[in-house]
């Protein structure tokens, strides 16, 4: 799984995406994501969890869940006409599984907007028009197709031809098909199609340095807008961060502390970047390692061990599952065992967001 960074140009995608990538010195060797090419980074996700599992159990190691994040180039009016980089950009979109938009809210005369003044809804809108126009494209090519097939008595080709016949009609509204709701069959019938304004979408306003809550009336628009498209918004002054990621931890804290943040606004990024991205964390904890592990909501027992290695999903035997809460009280597994709260779980349990899993396997 993994999120493509989008936006106009000058808007901080660089500035972001590095201090994202940089800062909190994710170690790739611990993720078996396939290959890093320049434009991507590996943003480490962090969880207040784990250090409040290491309270109790104290580890060698503690790794947090990662996500792969790629910079993808800054995209303009007339893209989907092959401006710019046009259809090169279009493609890194169709790959990801999630796009984080950035929008500039921040005033400065030294940086210029490419169109002429900063106006994040307008912004917003010249992407949305991209990619709507895109969408639009893709589904033209495939209609004639589907509907050769679906007069020749093709069902799964009817319940497509459905699906892009919805998708037309609702892109003619000017709207992202995000906000269309389709039958379980219907989006089945499209997913191929990698349509770009179906992808979940996280907006994050970077926002000047004195204002990071995001009290500026654009904010607000933007804010607006995400609740109603149904996304999630983030603030951020990424100059501010990428000069906090390039300080010592204790320097870090002290800077933090004078902006007023309890943490880098980084870190509530990386988190909503996964959450759009429909994962979660369960965790192992054990003296050697104290690990996040990232499964799709939804995922079962046997999926969730077959993250740590394939041969475990399909050896799985059973789970032993508690919960931090459990930990907190017992203060140790040898207690929770004792006090009946070890719950022993089989292949068909929906692993659970913050569950501690221990996996027992056939070898
Ligand atoms: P990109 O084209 O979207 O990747 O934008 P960059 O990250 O390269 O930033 C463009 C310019 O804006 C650079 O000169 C940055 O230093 C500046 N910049 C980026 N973020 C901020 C910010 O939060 N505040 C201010 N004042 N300048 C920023």
């Amino acid at each position: 799984m993994e999120a493509g960074i989008v936006g106009l140009p000058n808007v901080g995608k660089s500035t972001l995406f590095n201090a994202l990538t940089s800062s909190q010195s994710a170690q790739s060797e611990n993720y078996p994501f396939c290959t890093i090419e320049p434009n991507e980074g590996i943003v480490s996700v962090p969880d207040p969890r784990l250090q409040r599992i290491t309270k109790y159990i104290k580890p060698q190691k503690i790794i947090p869940a990662a996500l792969k994040l790629v910079d993808i180039a800054g995209i303009v009016k007339g893209a989907s006409d092959g401006e710019g980089l046009g259809n090169k950009f279009l493609t890194h979109i169709r790959e990801v599984d999630a796009i984080v938009q950035v929008v500039r809210c921040f005033d400065d005369p030294d940086v210029i907007h490419v169109a002429g003044k900063v106006d994040p809804l307008a912004d917003i809108d010249t992407i949305d028009t991209e990619l709507m126009l895109a969408d639009m494209q893709t589904l033209e090519n495939a209609i004639g197709k589907a509907q050769r097939a679906a007069r020749a008595g093709d069902k799964e080709a009817k319940v497509r031809l459905d699906a892009i016949e919805k998708c037309n009609a609702h892109l003619e509204t000017e709207q992202p098909l995000r906000t269309l709701t389709l039958s379980d069959a219907e989006a089945k019938a499209i997913s191929s199609f990698g349509l770009l304004t179906a992808k979940p979408i996280l907006y994050v306003a970077n926002v000047s340095e004195n204002d990071l809550e995001g009290k500026d009336p654009l904010v607000t628009l933007v804010r607006d807008h995400a609740d109603k498209a149904g996304a999630g918004i983030v603030c951020v002054s990424a100059k501010l961060e990428s000069e906090i990621a390039e300080l010592d931890p204790a320097d870090r804290d002290e800077m933090l502390a004078d902006v007023g943040l309890a943490e880098p606004a980084l870190h509530h990024i990386a988190r909503a970047i996964y959450k759009t991205l429909g994962l979660q964390s369960y965790f192992t904890a054990g003296e050697k390692e104290v690990r996040a592990w990232t499964i799709p909501v939804g995922a079962t027992g046997p999926q969730a061990a077959g993250v740590i290695h394939s041969d475990f999903e399909k050896g799985f035997i059973r789970a032993e599952v508690y919960t931090l809460e459990d930990l907190e009280t017992y203060g140790n597994e040898k207690d929770i065992r004792q006090a009946g709260k070890l719950r022993v779980e089989g292949k068909d349990y929906i692993v659970q967001d913050g569950d501690i899993c221990h996996f027992l396997n056939k070898t």
